[in-house]
């Protein structure tokens, strides 16, 4: 599926990439609002509606993934919260087999991801992973989101890949048009984000359905 001889730098996505969707989704559309509305002493469903407004308003800012922002704007440990759910991050099939085969194959694995420092610290420590990763590029250390092409400029600079000999994976199609347009060669789109969510449609880059689909 990838020609292997002409890529040297992986860049993997982590939500919904190479981790499960579904815990993120679980956090934040019932989790989050089930403690908010707990403290609000308001509805379940009234919290629900008024946090995936203020989120919805958030996308695709640095805020959106930004776990003090909301912490300071819920009044919720936001951090503590995640921690307490760690047991619940989920890798997706066939990622360990696929991150052993690049090491194998002395590619630069690097994780660019718009989850913030704290999130990403908890999630590859509870699923054993960070050990695969060269670098982990977060989205606040650039000071852009990866839906805006600044951002793969700057991590060209930071993090020295050749965009000609990369491959992408993300399951944002939004980031993966502003890796094209900047000039990245291979681009995957993750499908199968959340186990849990419908497939999604086709979309304007090459599916990817599960990881070891890209073993030779
Ligand atoms: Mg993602």
């Amino acid at each position: 599926m990838l020609p292997w001889h002409d890529i040297d730098f992986a860049l993997l996505d982590m939500d919904g990439t190479i981790l499960d969707r579904y815990f993120d989704d679980y956090f934040w559309e019932e989790h989050v609002p089930k403690r908010y509305a707990m403290g609000k002493k308001i509805s379940y469903e009234k919290a629900r509606r008024k946090l995936l407004a203020a989120y919805k308003a958030e996308e695709k800012t640095l805020n959106w993934t930004d776990v003090d922002y909301w912490s300071n704007r819920l009044g919720l440990d936001i951090v503590a919260m995640k921690e307490e759910i760690r047991d619940q991050v989920r890798i997706h099939p066939g990622v360990e087999t696929f991150l052993q085969f690049l090491r194998d194959q002395q590619k630069a694995v690097i994780l660019v991801t718009n989850a913030h420092p704290k999130t990403v610290k908890i999630k590859l420590e509870q699923t054993l992973l960070l050990p695969y990763f060269d670098t982990v590029l977060c989205s606040s250390d650039v000071g852009l989101p990866k839906e805006e092409i600044g951002f793969w400029r700057e991590a060209e600079s930071v993090l020295q890949f050749n965009k000609a000999r990369s491959v992408l994976v993300d399951d944002n199609e939004d980031v993966l048009l502003a890796a094209h347009t900047f000039g990245i060669k291979h681009l995957l789109h993750k499908h199968h984000a959340s186990s849990r969510a419908p497939k999604e449609a086709a979309g304007i880059f090459p599916a990817l359905d599960y990881f070891t689909q890209l073993l030779p």
